[in-house]
């Protein structure tokens, strides 16, 4: 199927690794022009190499900086022409109990996972609606539906981003000119931060992260972890002309993992 979205520009935070990367191969391959971000320039620059192999037609811009700061995200939509698709993505927060969490730990968690999406989005969106037509994506997680006690961070920063959008998303402005604002909600995608998790808790279950690896993999209907180039074809396909009438929905991609009905 042609996503119809080829010549287009896309702003990709995040995307040097894991999903981000999957999100901006994905759109790539249907001829959008990209700008990708990550702060260490080293892996950025490979994956931007590996991109512009793979999909020689399009121009791949890359900027080196933290996406969560004004400077990091005013370099990167200095970098692009105009901002037809927008993915929004960091890492995210640390792991940890509520009370050990300084006023200054929520706040970083709220510029990674709440307020830079949300200060990207200012910035686009009303673009977007002048010229009749604009994709807004947020990597955001699983969590936000089913909470994960030790990513408190997390929780609490993606699910304000989440209720924001929700309200955002539906503005006639916006919704009735072709601008789309969706959330994608990952389970357990096999990219560093999840190997990382299992090495961070390895110590802590008495398993090898290996094992432990092995147990959640199980723990999945699926069987199996998802691949970040399998949610990049979600995002593309969320960004693409026909994808047009959804907005302001939380799409999860988890193999099953989400227990309830709804
Ligand atoms: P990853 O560690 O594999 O890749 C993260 C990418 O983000 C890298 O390119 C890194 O350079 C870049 N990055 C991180 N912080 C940045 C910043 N401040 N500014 C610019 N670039 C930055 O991680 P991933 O697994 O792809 O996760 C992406 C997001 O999805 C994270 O917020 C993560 O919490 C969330 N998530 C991941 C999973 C999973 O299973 N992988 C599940 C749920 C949610």
């Amino acid at each position: 199927m042609d996503l119809g979205i080829a010549g287009r520009w896309a702003l990709v935070c995040a995307a040097s690794k894991g999903l981000g990367k999957g999100c901006a191969q994905a759109l790539a391959g249907e001829g959008v022009n990209l700008v990708i971000t990550a702060r260490g320039a080293e892996a950025l620059e490979a994956t931007a190499g590996e991109i512009r192999a793979a999909s020689p037609g399009i121009t791949v811009r890359t900027v080196a900086g933290d996406i969560t700061t004004a400077e990091g995200r005013a370099a990167a939509l200095a970098a692009c022409p105009q901002v037809d698709i927008l993915v929004n993505n960091a890492g995210g927060p640390p792991p940890g109990d509520f009370r050990d969490w300084t006023r200054e730990a929520w706040i970083a968690a709220l510029d990674a996972n709440m307020l830079g999406p949300i200060e990207l989005m200012k910035a686009t969106v009303d673009g977007m609606a002048e010229r009749g037509f604009g994709r807004v994506v947020n990597i955001t997680s699983a969590a936000v539906k089913a909470p994960i006690d030790f990513l408190g961070l997390s929780n609490g920063a993606r699910s304000g981003l989440t209720g924001f959008v929700a309200g955002l998303a539906r503005q006639p402005r916006l919704a009735g000119r072709n601008v789309t604002i969706n959330n994608l909600l990952p389970g357990a995608f096999d990219t560093d931060r999840l190997k990382q998790g299992f090495r961070a808790g390895a110590v802590k279950a008495g398993l090898t992260p290996a094992q432990l690896a092995d147990q959640r993999r199980l723990q999945v209907p699926a069987q199996r972890f998802g691949d970040p180039a399998e949610f990049g074809q979600l995002c593309a396909f969320v960004c693409s002309v026909q994808a047009g009438y959804l907005t302001g929905q939380n799409l999860l991609i988890d193999g099953g993992a989400y227990p309830g009905t709804y």
